[in-house]
């Protein structure tokens, strides 16, 4: 039997689709500044001992130094995905479910295939389009 403890996580829009290592934070408290948003707040936690429950990074941060082993499960905040009760075991699952599932697919290849990542788009056009296998032969 494990004993481990789940914690359900239900992150905001805003959170998801934010991209952290663009931003730069400084701590509220003591005024230092930090290039990434979890630099400050790992700053936050150890140095002044706060953190937010609602936030995810704060809270794993907090977890691991009460020394606890807790499963956290990412819920997107979909309303659809939220009546399936779909979760994600990691934030970056979830990123990567809310930009394929939700986001305005703004990318698209001649065949048809749509997304919302260019990158997918890249992707799909070197190994996976079906246009490029009749094109090749
Ligand atoms: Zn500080
Ligand atoms: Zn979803
Ligand atoms: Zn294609």
């Amino acid at each position: 039997m494990s004993n481990k403890n789940v914690v359900d996580v239900f992150p905001s829009t805003s959170e998801i689709i934010q991209n952290d290592s663009s931003m730069f934070s400084s701590c509220e408290v003591c005024g230092k500044q930090f290039q990434n948003t979890s630099a400050c707040r790992l700053h936050r936690v150890k140095v002044h001992k706060l953190f937010d429950k609602n936030n995810v990074a704060d809270s794993r941060i907090h977890d691991r130094s009460e020394g606890e082993s807790i499963t956290y499960l990412y819920h997107c905040p979909n309303n659809v995905c939220l009546t399936k009760k779909s979760a994600f075991d990691g934030m970056r699952n979830l990123k990567q479910h809310y930009w394929r599932a939700h986001m305005e697919k703004r990318f698209s290849c001649s065949c048809g295939f749509r997304s919302a990542l260019e990158k997918d788009v890249k992707y799909h056009m070197k190994s996976r389009c079906r246009l490029r296998s009749s094109q090749g032969k």
